[in-house]
């Protein structure tokens, strides 16, 4: 243990009051080779002191001393370390004193005068304390080892080399139901159960054979013959040629949790196998987990892991997660909450979910996660679907049925209602269905009808019902109408919707109908009445001999018949050239000369004559063909007053009026600018007419079409200025050229003050503004020489001229104001 004495180094403390004694022995010792370093004490304070200071390799001590005695001095040493060596280097010692002294804890004594055996005595001395610290030490550690073995919760056998065992602790006998006594010497082959693969234990022998450690769970048998999980760790114990002696094995019983894992396992596989959907999310919504059915069914078997760990990037997890967060509220506030709901795949196809949503609680009452539980029910609903279908649809024309035309009126009439709005409901009786049924067979009656009901559908307005009310009875509500007339549209539309036969089974045949019509509000206000009465108007069309219509409202007949005759004459008349124009010319006040004529439609009627556009206008309006009819009278004006310009005229400005309708289509600009370039006229010489309601109708479009014709060169004149609500200032607004004054306002010139200040300031005004003033219906010389005064640039009127045809254009251009005055 000390290395040679020539390398160490001895730290001696000396108790020694006699100076030169001390140093004769440290002499002595010298003399043997020893390099020392020494200090002398000889009180108890200054030993105290020395043993606190350093760290001594040996206390020599005398036993007598005049201030201090030995045996105090070993116990002083001794409280302060037991493994400290102690020699007594004293004078005399007896026996007894000897005896004494070594039972205190000294290792040994010496005579001063014999110093012979001191060297080998601190060295013995100094082995043994050493040595005996090394034992107290590991018998230390070895309690401390027995007691963490006896009282580990792990359970720990130590088998010898031939696998026998030799010790058991508390916990395995606790684990194992065996008591110690029972199975030392025992294999412990005893705790093996025939339920374990054994392919473990040839794992396990064949990792210790290599002297490595083994690891693993086994499935053992207790004492009672009970099994359970043992999580294993066996190392064993090797000497020091390298041969195994022992083998340590700790143990713990994991059979709890081998069952949770077991259960999770059996859970989660039937969570995967299910066909229901399952959702897992956290108490904010998050989806955590969806299972594969819920995968596939939402379109995305992309998701692998069953728990998520990012934002949902897929279609299916989104959905799955809106699908929570739409139910968390409900869920949260009763815990439980059923729905059926309603989502889109990934392919986009809709998919109908029967769920139940359950908010999970933790121990304090807060939801810890939410699941949700979801039944794929998109056959039930679409055979549910189906049924609804059957049973408010006519099988044979796919049409709605009574039942659905009841349910779908009475909508129609609350709508109505709160709009203020009027419709009317059509009873349509085929005239000619019998003789066809009989004559060709009910099949080609089947399919009879269901072309008609296709040719109906195809021209009524997509928001209009239509329902096959039985056999051959058709319904149809027309709804949101402007006023009852309207309705005339509808029938005009269905009789030419029908003036082509339908063609069945290469047979060409010609229907028609017998209609009657009742009017929401006025005929009833229930879908009863609404039906009943429309009904009953058809019967009386039958008695009438059918193949027309009648108005449940006898007043309304009359007017509507001929309406509607005049209407489906009215889509004739542009085919069969029943149009003509007429010229009224415009004079200038200053020169008297007509520089200006405005093209007013008339419509020459075979039987009733020449009709005023106030009659027939509207009409044209309501049926839209006024857009065509329109378009037919600009080109008309143009090439009649470029004809009439070639046989020598100076330029002359033409008129033409348009209708709202034509202004509001949007593209009137283009229209326009085709029709002048296909004839060549000079855009600056027509001069389009429209009224303030027509520009205010839609102020955008208004404004961008106003631009357009400005940049074709094109002037626009606002006619009947005054009947309408726009302020000067507000047209100032447009890009306008004209203003043409109404003559409701000239009528009363001069006399009527009022009348005449209002033409005054509008003159001013408009000549303010740089637009010219034209002045309507101007009859007497009177209002005219008024107008002139004024300072009203142009007028128009019976005083110089009536509207006339075309023949006398040429005519017209030589009036001169003067010539009649
Ligand atoms: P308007 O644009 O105000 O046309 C002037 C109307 O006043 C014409 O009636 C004309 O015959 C009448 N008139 C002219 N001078 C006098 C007069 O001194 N005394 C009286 N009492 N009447 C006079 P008309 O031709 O019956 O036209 C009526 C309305 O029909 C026109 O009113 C215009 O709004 C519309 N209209 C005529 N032609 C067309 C057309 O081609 N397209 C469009 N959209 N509307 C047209
Ligand atoms: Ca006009
Ligand atoms: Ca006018």
């Amino acid at each position: 243990m000390l290395q040679s004495h020539a390398a160490h180094q001895w730290h001696i403390l000396m108790l020694e009051d006699n100076e030169d004694d001390a140093l004769l022995v440290i002499h002595h010792l010298e003399t043997q080779g020893w390099s020392i370093k020494w200090q002398r004490v000889e009180t108890q304070s200054s030993l105290e002191q020395a043993l606190s200071e350093f760290n001594w390799d040996v206390v020599l001590s005398d036993y007598s001393m005049p201030l201090f005695d030995g045996a105090a001095a070993l116990k002083t040493v001794r409280k302060h370390s037991e493994d400290l060596p102690f020699v007594y280097v004293s004078g005399t010692l007896g026996e007894k004193a000897a005896v004494e002294a070594i039972k205190a804890g000294a290792q040994d004594y010496i005579v001063k005068n014999d110093l012979q055996r001191l060297a080998p005595v601190i060295q013995r001395a100094v082995a043994e304390r050493a040595a005996q610290k090394q034992h107290r030490l590991s018998s230390e550690l070895l309690r401390k080892l027995s007691q963490a073995v006896d009282q580990t919760e792990d359970s720990i056998f130590i088998t010898n080399s031939d696998g026998r065992i030799e010790y058991v602790n508390p916990a395995f006998e606790q684990m194992t139901g065996y008591s110690a006594a029972s199975i030392t010497g025992l294999s412990p082959d005893v705790l093996k159960a025939t339920e374990q693969e054994p392919d473990a234990y040839t794992d396990l022998w064949s990792t210790l054979k290599q002297h490595r450690t083994y690891r693993g769970t086994l499935i053992n048998r207790k004492r009672s013959g009970e099994l359970f999980y043992e999580e294993k760790v066996i190392t064993p114990l090797v000497d020091a040629d390298g041969k195994i002696t022992h083998f340590v094995s700790t143990g713990r019983d994991v059979s709890e949790r081998v069952k949770a894992d077991e259960e999770r396992t059996r859970l989660n596989a039937i969570l995967e196998a299910t066909t229901d959907v399952v959702a897992i999310s956290d108490r904010d919504g998050k989806l955590l987990y969806l299972n594969r059915s819920g995968q596939e069914l939402l379109g995305d078997v992309s998701y692998q892991t069953p728990y998520r760990q990012q934002a949902p990037t897929s279609h299916g997890m989104r959905i799955a997660e809106e699908l929570i967060l739409s139910a968390l509220k409900q869920a949260e506030k009763h815990g439980i909450f059923e729905r059926e709901s309603m989502l889109t795949d990934a392919k986009g196809n809709e998919i109908y979910l029967s769920e139940v949503v359950i908010a999970h609680r933790d121990k304090t009452g807060q939801t810890a996660y939410f699941s949700s539980i979801g039944r794929n029910i998109s056959e039930r609903k679409q055979f549910e679907a189906e049924l609804q279908h059957q049973a408010t649809h006519d099988e044979l024309t796919g049409l709605a049925n009574r039942v659905l035309l009841a349910e779908q009126l009475q909508t129609e009439i609350q709508r109505a209602q709160e709009h203020g709005s009027k419709m009317a409901v059509l009873f349509l009786d085929m005239d000619n269905f019998k003789r066809v049924n009989d004559s060709l067979g009910h099949s080609l009656g089947d399919q009879l009808l269901q072309q008609v009901s296709v040719r109906m559908a195809r021209y009524l307005r997509p928001n209009y019902l239509l329902a096959r009310y039985g056999g051959d009875e058709f319904v149809i509500v027309a709804i949101d109408l402007t006023a009852p007339q309207a309705i005339v549209g509808v029938l005009d539309k269905l009789k030419r919707a029908f003036e082509q036969p339908v063609r069945v089974n290469q047979r060409d045949i010609f229907v028609s109908f017998t209609t009657g019509v009742s009017i929401y509000p006025d005929d009833g206000s229930s879908v009863e009445a609404l039906l009943r009465n429309a009904d009953s108007a058809m019967y009386q069309a039958k008695a009438a001999g059918g193949r027309s219509f009648q108005f449940y409202a006898p007043e309304m007949n009359e007017r509507q018949q001929e309406l509607l005759v005049l209407e489906s004459e009215l889509h004739w008349a542009l085919e069969r050239n029943q149009f003509v124009l007429h010229y009224q010319p415009q004079a200038d006040t200053r020169t008297g000369k007509v520089i200006g004529t405005e093209a007013l439609l008339r419509w020459n009627h075979p039987t009733r004559g020449l009709v005023q556009p106030d009659n027939f206008i509207p009409l044209l309006e309501e049926t839209g063909l006024i857009v065509k009819v329109g378009l037919w009278v600009l080109r008309q004006a143009c090439l009649d007053t470029m004809a009439m310009q070639v046989i020598g005229q100076h330029p002359v400005r033409v008129s033409v009026n348009l209708s709202a309708r034509q202004f509001a289509e949007g593209d009137l600009a283009s229209k326009v600018a085709d029709v002048l370039k296909e004839i060549g006229f000079p855009p600056e010489q027509l001069e389009l007419e429209i009224t303030e309601q027509m520009l205010i109708q839609d102020l955008d479009t208004s404004a961008s079409t106003l631009y357009a014709l400005q940049q074709l060169g094109i002037r626009v004149a606002i006619d009947d200025y005054g009947t309408g609500y726009c302020s000067l200032a507000y047209l100032k607004r447009f890009p306008l050229h004209t203003l043409k004054i109404d003559r409701s306002f000239v009528s009363a010139l001069p006399d009527n003050a009022s009348d005449a200040a209002i033409v005054e300031a509008t003159i001013l005004l408009a000549h303010k503004l740089g637009l010219q003033v034209v002045a309507e219906g101007v009859e007497q010389s009177a209002q005219l020489h008024f107008l002139r005064d004024q300072g009203c640039d142009m007028v128009q009127g019976y005083y110089l001229s009536k509207p006339r045809p075309v023949a006398e254009l040429q005519q017209m251009m030589e009036l001169n104001l003067n010539d009649y005055l």
